[in-house]
């Protein structure tokens, strides 16, 4: 016979609300509403509106929310979700590079772990890999005070013309983009020469000094991010 453990108000999905809010807020730390963390989540309307509510109630509060303004990490739930991202950076990185994992793998394994490992743990990880600043996609790894240097980087949608452009990061959402990117080319510090943008909203690109011309479409566009053309 199976026991089935009592839901509690499980911190798995706590962690995974906070990293929403602090990813969909962006470098500005802007109001989230809920309706977007729904969709991000892959969750009704009501059940964050439920959940934010009890975020907000909790001692501390990790959120600030009122009903048709959104919401916004309060300084703990900042806190945790930095935690989070820092394990999940590191995880990555670990994968990749020492038990090299393809980089389009490393992501899926990230989410299941993050939430659990220790403060030792993600100290012998960060030692191990000698303190990385960035994970393999391009991220850069959040210190252990929380502390992460601005993201300033644009997505490659953004360029409307002709232009040569540095890869800065790859989003690591979805595993057959990561994948599809990294066979291409167009990896972090990749130089890409856009050729021109298509009726479809995809991008046609060359990496580095090759003449191979490679569409990609709207949502592989989307998925990488470049260091702000001059
Ligand atoms: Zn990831």
């Amino acid at each position: 016979m199976t026991v089935r453990r009592q839901p509690n108000p499980n911190s798995e999905s706590v962690d995974n609300y906070l990293k929403a809010i602090l990813a969909l807020g962006g470098p500005e730390e802007n109001r989230v509403a809920s309706n977007a963390l729904a969709q991000r989540l892959g969750v009704a309307p009501a059940s964050v509106t439920n959940m934010l509510q009890k975020l907000a109630a909790g001692l501390p509060p990790l959120v600030e929310y009122e009903r048709h303004r959104g919401v916004l990490l309060s300084d703990a739930g900042k806190r945790r979700a930095l935690e989070v991202v820092r394990h999940h950076r590191l995880i990555e990185t670990f994968l990749y590079e020492v038990l090299n994992y393809p980089i389009e793998e490393v992501h899926e394994e990230a989410e299941r772990l993050e939430h659990f490992i220790s403060e030792r743990f993600e100290e012998r990880i960060e030692a191990k890999l000698g303190y990385p600043k960035m994970d393999p996609h391009g991220h850069c790894i959040p210190a252990m005070d929380g502390r992460m240097p601005k993201e300033n980087s644009v997505p490659l949608t953004h360029v409307v013309r002709k232009a040569t452009v540095v890869v800065d990061s790859i989003s690591d959402r979805d595993a057959a983009i990561v994948k599809l990117l990294r066979t291409t080319g167009i990896v972090p510090g990749a130089q890409l020469r856009v050729r021109g943008r298509h009726a479809d909203g995809g991008h046609d690109v060359s990496i580095g000094s090759s003449v191979k011309v490679y569409h990609l479409s709207p949502e592989a566009a989307d998925a990488v991010k470049i260091h702000p053309p001059p």
